[in-house]
């Protein structure tokens, strides 16, 4: 059945039992074990095109890999058709206009090698072998939301297969009502063969935040962290960590299993003009350790891949704070000490040019509130019941404490209400887009925009 495929794509038409199957169909969460019918590992953009055409006709479902790091597994389809972008890797900078020409299955080590030959870079996350395809058009928060926004407010434009087979592009003088959808909007719209991102002048060299407290702290570092916020410049972005460390041999052995506060973050500018503008940063409480130190960019990049787990199960949550109030710390140290398997809790900041950004500019909605809170649990075989009881419980409880209800749809489970309630009030006009683009929902394996979903499209 699959030879006509075979004929047609550049690429691999893969099936169970193929060599590289099992390789292609895993993905980061090892909890998420299924087989697609199919898997098309694309070798030119034009593969993509050919593999939804197909999906069509054969009426089979269509998941979309980019680089498979999406903790809900919405990369992978159970007996459909994988239309995998991993290999479809290149990154083309043009310096003049900065702008970075990536395709699709790009991770993010892959871009900033290439744009900090120029010492550009757009913002991205903070874990370098994540793939950009999910990271952007969901998001993508880093080291330089503050300064920069978000990567998907950072997209120029995108070439993308409809679900009508054809290969578009999409801009702000093109398909705008589609520019505006896929800048937050998912895999919901179709399949992004590449991206064009706007570049801005970082590095090479920046100053790297990475202070450890004891958790015993946990309360004046907040304090003190929040004061310092209220007045935070836009070159600062900080991320919070609350971890038991391991016992890994990178990590001094009287830290191993010890409960810490890690206080990371950049100060986007000139290293020397933020040494003493990050100083208070480094001072939240007395400091276990701290490893602040000017370093290359795309060293700072990836100095986080290593305590990323690996081949583990996990179970992942987050939610937008209105406000880091000493009640709603309690609440997470509390729920923290009930976890069932390891847990990472994490609190980044958010503030500067990404709230800055109307909330109806993109299809990106939430530009409000103080932190974003991510939380994950790495756990055993059998455990995913009790892990997700947790994440589940966790979340509850600090609903009351949320920014309208909304979380990072990046890092969330897949639940039709918490897609609703963080697209806010562009969810109607995502609908609009998606009945116009998708009436069918063939791109429904992800964070999905229901195309009958029932709600009124509000005008402005
Ligand atoms: C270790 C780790 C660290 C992370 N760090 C950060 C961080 O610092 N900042 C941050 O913002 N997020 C972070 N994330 C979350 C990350 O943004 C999401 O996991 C994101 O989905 C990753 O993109 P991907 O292409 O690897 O995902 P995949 O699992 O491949 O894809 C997820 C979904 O995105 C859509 N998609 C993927 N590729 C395409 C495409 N080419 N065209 C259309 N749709 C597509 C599909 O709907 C797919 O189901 C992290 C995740 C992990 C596991």
């Amino acid at each position: 059945m699959t030879n006509i495929l075979k004929q047609q794509v550049q690429g691999s038409v893969l099936i169970s039992g193929d060599e590289g199957y099992e390789t292609q169909r895993k993905i980061w969460n090892a909890a998420v074990d299924k087989w697609p019918g199919i898997i098309v590992v694309c070798k030119e953009e034009a593969d993509a095109v050919c593999a939804v055409r197909y999906a069509r006709e054969h009426n089979l479902e269509i998941s979309i890999k980019g680089g498979g790091h999406h903790v809900a597994g919405t990369a992978v389809t159970e007996g459909g058709i994988m239309i995998d972008l991993s290999e479809l890797t290149e990154v083309v900078v043009d310096e003049n206009s900065r702008i970075a020409r990536v395709q699709g299955g790009a991770t993010l080590a892959d871009i900033d090698r290439e744009t900090q030959r120029y010492g550009l870079a757009t913002p991205t996350g903070t874990v370098s072998e994540t793939g950009v395809a999910g990271l952007a058009l969901n998001g993508g928060l880093g080291y330089l939301r503050a300064k920069y926004g978000l990567t998907c407010d950072n997209i120029q434009a995108v070439n993308l297969v409809t679900a009508d087979g054809d290969h578009i592009r999409v801009s702000d003088t093109e398909h705008p009502d589609l520019f505006w959808a896929i800048r937050g909007g998912g895999g919901n719209f179709g399949v992004v063969t590449s991206f064009e991102f706007q570049l801005h002048e970082i590095g090479p060299e920046v100053l790297a935040l990475d202070v450890m407290y004891d958790f015993e702290d946990v309360k004046t570092v907040f304090h003190n962290l929040n004061t310092y916020l209220e007045a935070a410049s836009d070159e600062i972005s900080v991320n919070a960590t609350l971890i038991d460390l391991p016992p890994a041999p990178f990590i001094p052995e009287f830290l191993h299993h010890r409960r810490v506060i890690i206080v990371a973050g950049i100060y986007a500018g000139s290293p020397e003009e933020g040494e003493p503008i990050i100083q208070p940063l480094r001072e939240l409480a007395q400091p276990l350790a701290d490893m602040t130190a000017v370093m290359p960019y795309v060293e700072l990049q990836k100095k986080l891949d290593a305590m990323v787990p690996q081949n583990a199960n996990i179970a992942g949550t987050s939610l937008y704070l209105e406000e880091l109030t000493e009640e709603a710390l309690d609440q997470i140290v509390a729920q923290m000490n009930g976890a069932p398997a390891p847990a990472m809790v994490q609190l980044w900041e958010t503030h500067g040019h990404m709230n800055r950004i109307p909330t109806n500019e993109n299809a990106y909605y939430v530009r409000g509130g103080q932190y974003l809170l991510l939380v994950d649990v790495i756990y055993e075989d059998g455990q995913d019941q009790k892990a997700k009881e947790w994440i589940d419980e966790m979340r509850q409880s600090l609903l009351v404490y949320s920014y309208e209800q909304t979380s990072y749809l990046n890092l969330t489970e897949n639940d039709e209400s918490i897609i609703r309630e963080s697209y806010g009030s562009n969810y109607a006009r995502l609908v609009a887009i998606k009945q116009k683009y998708d009436p069918n929902n063939i791109f429904h394996v992800n964070h999905n925009i229901d195309p009958k979903s029932d709600c009124e499209l509000v005008t402005e």
